[in-house]
């Protein structure tokens, strides 16, 4: 096992209860450099590198100033050389921008991938290997650790030095500080939303870091077959995406009914809101499972998060408890959602929404 000490914090939000010295020359345990690089795994999405993996760059940089950033794109076609070109410039911190072009990698399957990385970590004997804390993250990671005869790291939400970082257990509602303590490479999964990056505008100014092809000549895809890609399905909206938005509302059991559901949806609309939901909620049917908020869902940390009709159960909290201002309407003034909540508001949401939907200005 990679952890050596643990401290843990029960606390009513997510605040980190030991704030060791940090220092880049840090050094503990085995084969461990002082000189730091990190191989960041990036996911891209029409020809942009996912904001998510941009927070794995941020997650790299808080390891050492002195980190030498390497970011590992895959793919095939135009839009991985246009998210090649993001990448170069999308984080003033990247050193080189690597890619890997073949029809192998056409799709982000674990299997090409974790060999993929084992043969670019072999070449470039990385000190880190990062990736988002997504479904894609959580798929080739421990992949990749298996291969490389590591222990993974996961969820890192804080970054206290090359080797030392905390990460919620107990559904976040304690943290635990883990001292990495075994071989190099040190792996870990981050959740972006503990490191935030500002959007990159147009126009801004920023260093464009070299992109190289990863030499694929000995790349042996040896576990062909053990899965295969069928497609990709996903709702057609215009809201933003629930992980990375500024506003989430959510709705939860009290809600009753998909039809009513739409208040939620109506009340996102006007606010520029992604749409979350409780697992009750998507148990119920009234929405599909990719907007559940919670342990077994998503993790946001938006800057607005407004819960109707949520009890507060410990396992959504688990997702949403790190925003920064939660505004919580329930008829049941003993919910445990008032417990976390920055303001609260007694009352039926059947009456609050309508209100609130013909008081908020329309949506420029
Ligand atoms: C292993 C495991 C993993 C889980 N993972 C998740 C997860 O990821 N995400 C998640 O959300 N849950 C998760 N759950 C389920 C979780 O325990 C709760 O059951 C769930 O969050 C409850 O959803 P809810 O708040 O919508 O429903 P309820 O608990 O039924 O709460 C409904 C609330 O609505 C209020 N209410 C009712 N009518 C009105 C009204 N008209 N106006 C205002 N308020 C009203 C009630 O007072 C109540 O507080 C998990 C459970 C387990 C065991």
């Amino acid at each position: 096992m990679a952890a050596l000490s643990i401290f843990r914090a029960l606390r009513k939000r997510a605040i980190p209860s030991f704030s060791p010295s940090s220092s880049s020359s840090f050094s503990h345990g085995t084969a461990i450099s002082r000189f730091v690089s990190t191989l960041v795994l990036a996911e891209h999405e029409g020809g942009s590198v996912k904001t998510s993996s941009v927070s794995a760059v941020a997650a790299a940089k808080a390891i050492s100033e002195e980190n030498s950033i390497s970011v590992l794109l895959a793919g095939s076609g135009p839009s991985l050389h246009e998210a090649a070109s993001h990448a170069a410039s999308c984080h003033p911190s990247i050193s080189q921008v690597l890619v890997a072009d073949s029809d192998k990698l056409a799709y982000p399957l674990a299997e090409p991938w974790a060999e993929l990385v084992h043969l670019v970590q072999q070449e470039g004997g990385y000190s880190h290997i990062i990736a988002a804390s997504s479904s894609f993250g959580k798929n080739v990671l421990p992949r990749v650790a298996a291969l490389l005869d590591v222990s993974p790291v996961t969820d890192v939400i804080e970054i206290s030095g090359p080797q030392l970082f905390v990460r919620p257990i107990y559904a976040g509602n304690a943290l635990c500080t883990v001292r990495y303590a075994g071989a190099n490479p040190c792996m870990l999964t981050i959740r972006s939303t503990s490191f935030p990056v500002a959007p990159i505008s147009a126009d801004s100014k920023c260093n464009t870091a070299p992109v190289t092809q990863v030499d694929l000549s000995t790349f042996i895809e040896v576990t062909l077959g053990k899965s295969r890609y069928l497609n990709h399905s996903s709702q057609e909206t215009e809201r933003p995406d629930l992980g990375n938005a500024r506003v989430v509302v959510t709705g939860g059991r009290a809600l009753k009914s998909a039809e009513n559901f739409k208040l939620i949806e109506k009340l996102a609309e006007k606010l520029g809101a992604a749409v979350g939901a409780t697992r009750a909620a998507v148990d119920a049917g009234f929405v599909p499972n990719e907007l559940q908020v919670g342990q077994t869902g998503k993790i946001v940390a938006p800057e607005l998060y407004m819960a109707f009709g949520v009890s507060g159960a410990i396992q959504h909290l688990a997702g949403m408890r790190d925003s920064k201002f939660i505004v919580a309407v329930n008829k049941d003034a003993d919910a445990p959602i008032f417990q976390v909540a920055d303001y609260g508001l007694v009352g039926d949401l059947f009456e609050i929404i309508p209100e609130l939907l013909e008081k908020l200005p329309e949506k420029k």
